[in-house]
């Protein structure tokens, strides 16, 4: 692995911070500084104002070639731009989904006619998406998916219901998965349709979370009509668009930041609160720090891999489930260090730290589940890279 920047990429740097730091100035003299990232909503006024600033200074879709409006930002300066973002603790923009997940999904399974459709509008929010795969009876078995799609002239009729859809209740669009062809082995009759949420027949039931907020939601298709246009890749081939999207939400530097931030702030709370000294707490946090190291440079030896157009191995799995189980381990460590006092939620007179810690121990629960469980995971790594038996 090569630690070092090469003059173009301290370039690129220079360049960004040119623009992020003032522009993130005005921002927060508009919107104010309570940007903490783990609890702005991702479609929060502020949260879209800052998408906007970013979309204006062709900053969004750094990832996305310049034909379809993106940057066509080399990996480094990917990994530069999270950086720079996490360093200055600017705020997430909006439609991570349609960015990150949907788009490329676009660009790669797409017709001519959906790129010039779909692409623009997920830039600059215009659209935003959500994602509808996760069934009542279908997660981490994702393949035995019911929600069906009957094919009906020029259009495909939908019935079936979508769970933990995240965002639905804010979304223009919806990355679906359906099945068209129940005689079909499970993984074969599944296709991906790109569905209009605001079609009619469709009812999105916001689900609450024991943080109090409800980001996702139960998605309800009743004979839904969509047009056949609407069908992204082949028909009966949903399956390979749904791995392709897989493989884009595990891992990458941006979790890698995230946690070393979280390990930050725990740093930092053990130390306010004199506890820094304390023998058997100074074992945690070092293990939490040691931790958030390993995951940086498994997560760049995946770059490496990257950039040397090698085919992915086992480091998303591996990213996915060290983040997300050091990031617990960290909340629990907060949780240990405030003792009762991390019940003490947002408005509390005696909240520590406005109530934040009393959210992440809450919310930290989620990494181990969203985008394929800790279990699943580890089946991944067990079966596939260590060639265990089922
Ligand atoms: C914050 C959050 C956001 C989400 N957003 C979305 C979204 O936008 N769109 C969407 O489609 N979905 C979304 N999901 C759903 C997520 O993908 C599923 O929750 C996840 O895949 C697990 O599926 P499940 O909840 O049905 O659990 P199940 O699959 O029923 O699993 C239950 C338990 O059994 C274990 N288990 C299951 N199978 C095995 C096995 N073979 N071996 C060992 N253990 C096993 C699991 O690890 C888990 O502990 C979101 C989830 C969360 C938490």
């Amino acid at each position: 692995m090569d630690f070092s920047y090469t003059p173009q990429e301290e370039a690129f740097r220079q360049e960004l911070r040119a623009w992020l730091e003032p522009n993130l100035r005005e921002h927060r003299a508009q919107w104010g500084e309570d940007e903490d990232e783990f609890v702005q909503h991702p479609s929060s006024p502020a949260s879209l104002a800052w998408h906007k600033r970013l979309y204006a200074g062709g900053w969004v879709g750094l990832h996305w070639p310049r034909q379809y409006g993106g940057r066509g930002a080399t990996l480094m300066e990917q990994v530069i731009f999270i950086e720079e973002c996490m360093r200055l603790r600017a705020p997430a923009g909006v439609n991570g989904i349609g960015i990150n997940l949907v788009g490329p999904m676009i660009m790669h399974f797409g017709t001519e006619e959906q790129k010039r459709r779909y692409l623009q509008p997920i830039l600059s929010a215009d659209e935003i998406w959500c994602q509808g795969f996760s069934e009542p009876g279908a997660g981490s078995d994702l393949a035995s998916l019911q929600t069906r799609a009957i094919d009906d002239g020029d259009a495909f009729v939908v019935t079936g219901t979508k769970i933990w859809t995240s965002n639905a209740h804010n979304a223009d669009w919806c990355l679906l998965l359906v099945r068209t062809d129940p005689q079909a082995p499970k993984h074969k009759g599944i296709s991906c349709l790109l569905v209009d949420m605001h079609s009619p027949g469709i009812r999105i039931r916001p689900l609450v979370q024991m943080t109090g907020d409800a980001e996702f939601n139960q998605v309800f298709f009743d004979e839904v009509r969509v047009p056949k246009a609407n069908l992204l890749g082949k028909l009966n081939e949903g399956w390979r668009v749904a791995i392709s999207t897989l493989s884009h939400e595990r891992g990458g530097m941006r979790a890698v930041l995230r946690l070393q931030r979280m390990v930050d702030m725990t740093l930092d709370l053990a130390r306010q609160r004199g506890m820094s000294r304390d023998p058997l707490l100074r074992q945690q946090l070092a293990q939490l720090y040691i931790d958030s190291q390993t995951l940086r440079l498994t997560a760049l030896r995946a770059l490496t891999r990257q950039l040397r157009g090698e085919p992915p191995g086992p480091e998303g799995s591996i990213q996915k489930l060290v983040f997300s189980r050091t990031y617990m381990q960290a909340a629990q460590v907060a949780e240990r260090l405030l003792g009762p006092y991390v019940q003490l939620w947002k408005g509390s007179a005696h909240a520590v730290a406005d109530g934040h810690w009393a959210f992440q121990s809450l919310f930290a629960r989620r990494y181990g589940i969203a985008g394929g469980t800790d279990e699943i995971q580890k089946n991944i790594l067990g079966e596939r890279q260590l060639g265990l038996p089922r």
